[in-house]
Order: C-alpha cells, then structure tokens, then sequence
C-alpha cells in the first residue's frame, strides 16, 4: 500500500463564488510560486494535489526552447543569460579562496 505524505498546514481557506482558493503566500514563496506560474491540478483518491509546471522553465515560464538540467527545464534564453552571468557574479576574489 503506497502511503500518501500528507502534511496539514493548518491553514483554511474558504472557496469564493468563482471556486477560487487563495494560495497562502508563505506557501507560494516556500514552493518559489510566482504570479503568472501554472499549476496541475491532480487528485489522489480523497486529496486534490497542486504540482507546479515542471515543463516550463524554471525562471520566466516559457514552454519553448527548453533544456534539462538536475529535473528542471531552463529556455535557451534563460540558460544562455546564466552562462554569461554566472562566473562573473559568482567568482571570488583569488584572495579570498586561497587564504583560508
Ligand atoms: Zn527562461
């Protein structure tokens, strides 16, 4: 028997006349939730289940261009935007990593 990992947040939530729920906010910025994400909707006997989109990509949403990278998509865009801004953001300076 597969058991579910259900785990209250204890928070309640009434559905308005249009059956939309709000998304707590701590929730939206723990699961990194941004206005404008989509979210599939899915349901497991009793529980409806929220998954965010993992087939857009991780930073602007975009469906097209896409690449993999640790289960997470990432458009050329964006990729090619973090391979030009990483190393320069990232880097230490020399004398920081070589005297510890
Ligand atoms: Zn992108």
């Amino acid at each position: 028997m597969r058991e579910l990992l259900v785990k209250s947040t204890g928070v309640v939530r009434k559905i308005d006349e249009l059956g939309r729920i709000v998304l707590p906010s701590e929730l939206r910025r723990v699961f990194g939730i941004h206005e404008g994400d989509e979210l599939e909707i899915s349901v497991d006997g009793e529980h409806i289940i929220l998954n965010k989109r993992l087939d857009v990509c991780l930073f602007c949403s975009s469906d097209k261009d896409l690449v993999s990278y640790k289960d997470r998509r990432v458009c050329s865009d964006c990729a090619s935007a973090l391979g030009t801004a990483t190393p320069r953001e990232v880097r230490l300076d020399e004398s920081v990593t070589t005297s510890t």
